[in-house]
């Protein structure tokens, strides 16, 4: 878009939709990128389907313990992440914008994300938000329960939202099983003797296509309620 473009859509719409992602290990079978593709696949989805404009996806999140034992991974510090999220809020809200829907796909984000609207609602009057992973959307969560015995990293949901969007990234002839709870991953240096691949807590068995589809479409619904609520000021 243009500027132009934008300053004609704050005329009658004051929301944004900002993705935010990860770059980190996600087992043998998913890229580096996983968190920030699906991030930006849904909030594009959003965005199509209500004319809501999409921030480019915020590519790099919180990733150290345990990610960071897994060659790749890039991780922000915590204040990064917040101040990324505040300067990018502020500069929205300096040209307009006020209501602000926050679709993230790792969960250690969410730390910052929080932080950065506490500091923002003390300095910007009128500014309201919305944040929540994907995965805890309701009806997301309804699916999981069903479908999967076990949800962690890398593992089955997170694989057949892959292979819905981006099948040919998904090497299916590693998949693994069997890895123990998030618990066991307290220090770096411990990390890779629970698990060789990155999966943590699950395994990656259960992943397909179809149910992929019904997660996207799901979390994609769950995030419009959310977005209207915050339009009409119920939510
Ligand atoms: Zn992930």
């Amino acid at each position: 878009m243009t500027w132009q473009e934008v300053e004609k859509y704050l005329e009658s719409r004051k929301a944004i939709i900002i993705p935010v992602g990860s770059i980190e290990q996600h087992s043998l079978a998913l890229p580096l990128g996983t968190d920030s593709y699906i991030a930006e696949k849904i909030a594009l989805e959003i965005g199509s389907r209500t004319f809501t404009i999409v921030v480019p996806c915020i590519k790099f999140g919180l990733s150290m313990v345990p990610h960071m034992a897994f060659t790749g991974t890039v991780t922000l510090r915590p204040e990064t992440l917040q101040k990324l999220i505040e300067d990018t809020v502020r500069s929205l809200y300096l040209h307009g914008f006020r209501q602000f829907l926050m679709v993230n796909a790792h969960g250690l984000n969410e730390a910052s994300i929080i932080c950065a609207f506490q500091n923002l609602c003390f300095e910007l009057p009128g500014v309201s938000y919305y944040s929540v992973a994907w995965w805890d959307i309701k009806k997301v969560q309804s699916l999981r329960t069903v479908y999967f015995s076990s949800s962690g990293h890398a593992t089955s949901e997170e694989v057949s939202m892959m292979l819905y969007l981006y099948e040919k990234m998904v090497k299916k002839e590693h998949f693994s099983k069997h890895h123990p709870p998030y618990n066991y991953f307290t220090s770096l240096e411990k990390t890779r003797s629970y698990t060789s691949t990155g999966v943590i807590n699950g395994d990656q068995g259960e992943a397909d296509k179809e149910l992929g589809r019904q997660l996207f479409n799901e979390a994609v619904q769950g995030y419009i309620q959310m977005l209207n609520d915050l339009i009409s000021g119920g939510g």
